[in-house]
């Protein structure tokens, strides 16, 4: 039950994980979450490293896409300033901005890794569509306040993963 909230892997921050592992498990594009992953909830803070972590990425062949709930226009700001393709107001898990971002990567699931810092809507849409998704830990404890209260099912959820030896470390 709930295996489709579990994340295949687990890191506390994106530069954690190794580009060049992701390439080796057959994955050629990245849909990344902005929000408490790449910045800070509503910022442009980025997380320490995370500018020079996406240059490795891309040097290691992987495409990137950002994919958001947040505004349309403040996502843009971001992949612009970034030069990375990404879609805003996404609606996440709704598999039709997972197949759109998917689009812009030129990916298959089975070729693209989700990487976001929540289980409701980062890893279960990537799970549904057979992506391999990974959990990280949020960048700041500030979020909205609908997502606070998701945080609650979210840490039962975790629980009941660990409790049962589902969860793994990064790659
Ligand atoms: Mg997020």
């Amino acid at each position: 039950m709930f295996e489709k909230f579990c994340p295949r892997a687990v890191a506390h921050t994106l530069t954690e994980i190794e580009p060049a592992m992701l390439v080796e498990r057959g994955i050629r594009g990245l849909i990344l979450d902005l929000d408490n992953t790449l910045v800070k909830w509503n910022t442009r803070h980025y997380g320490q490293g995370v500018r020079r972590w996406l240059e490795r990425a891309r040097k290691e062949g992987l495409e990137l896409c950002i994919l958001s709930n947040s505004t349309a226009k403040r996502v843009r700001a971001i992949t612009e300033e970034l030069n990375i393709p990404g879609l805003g107001s996404a609606v996440k898990p709704w598999g039709r901005s997972f197949r759109k971002a998917m689009e812009l990567l030129g990916t298959k699931p089975e070729e693209t890794a989700v990487l976001g810092d929540q289980l409701l809507t980062d890893v279960y849409g990537g799970n549904r569509l057979g992506m391999y998704t990974i959990l990280l830990i949020p960048l700041s404890e500030k979020e909205l306040f609908t997502t606070r209260l998701v945080r609650t099912f979210e840490r039962w959820l975790l629980k009941y993963f660990r409790s049962r030896g589902m969860l793994k470390g990064v790659i």
